[in-house]
């Protein structure tokens, strides 16, 4: 496992991933809402940042990059296709590239919904998806830019992710996501299971992510969605819930 992921708390509920290459040291973050989070993780580990990755252009997953690349002299990663509206771009990316972190690779895949340039990053070596704002457990983004379809069509392409990959999202809303949920499959044995455990671990104040595809494809009723009409009923559903 080359890529392992940390979760940084940031503002009210939001969480950056720290990324670890472990052969070369590469340090990259996933979508920091607030510089000085990182920087206070980086300095207590006498870490550096390498790599800036974002997956879309919302204040709160870009607000610290500017300044992280400032403090670090670290390259920004982003949807070439956003330019114009994400940081000013080191490393323009677009569907299939091969973002170099150390002797791993980040593929990008394009995820339009939530927003319309929304990219994921998914790591083969270390299993980790980094999904920003596109795909939550037990949830989904919410459809700000994109349609019902195009969100449909973006989940297929994680369709062929390993059950094992890890989920690394960016906001902690898993508690009420299972709310929802279990109002949509209240039968589900697997979304009771896991959404006792999130509770679990939530009364003890500790995150409910990553958490693997595999239990996401068993609990989440985005995910669980057979077609783009059921997915924007759930959508519209869960808008009024
Ligand atoms: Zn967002
Ligand atoms: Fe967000």
């Amino acid at each position: 496992m080359a890529v392992t992921a940390q979760a940084i708390p940031m503002l009210s509920d939001n969480y950056s991933w720290l990324l670890t290459e472990a052969v070369t040291g590469k340090i990259g973050i996933v979508d920091p809402a607030e510089a000085a989070p990182a920087i206070a993780v980086l300095e207590e580990a006498g870490l550096k940042l390498d790599i800036i990755f974002l997956t879309h252009h919302h204040p709160d997953h870009v607000g610290g990059a500017e300044e992280l690349r400032a403090h670090y002299g670290a390259k920004i990663v982003g949807n070439q296709a956003d330019a114009h509206r994400l940081p000013a771009l080191d490393v323009p990316v677009y569907e299939g590239a091969m973002v170099e972190f150390g002797v791993a690779n980040a593929r990008v895949i394009e995820v339009p919904g939530h927003t319309q340039g929304h990219i994921a990053y998914y790591f083969a070596d270390g299993g980790l998806l980094c999904a920003g704002d596109t795909l939550f457990s037990m949830g989904c983004g919410r459809l700000f830019e994109g349609t019902a379809e195009q969100m449909f069509n973006s989940f297929g392409k994680f369709a062929d992710l390993p059950d094992e990959t890890l989920l690394c999202c960016g906001h902690e809303y898993t508690q009420a996501n299972a709310r929802f949920a279990l109002s949509v499959e209240p039968d589900n044995e697997a979304l009771r299971a896991r959404a006792e455990e999130v509770d679990r671990l939530r009364a003890q104040g500790l995150a409910t992510l990553p958490v693997s595809l595999g239990v996401e494809r068993a609990t989440n009723p985005f995910l669980r969605a057979r077609s783009a009409e059921e997915f924007g009923a759930r959508r519209r559903a869960k808008d009024n819930f």
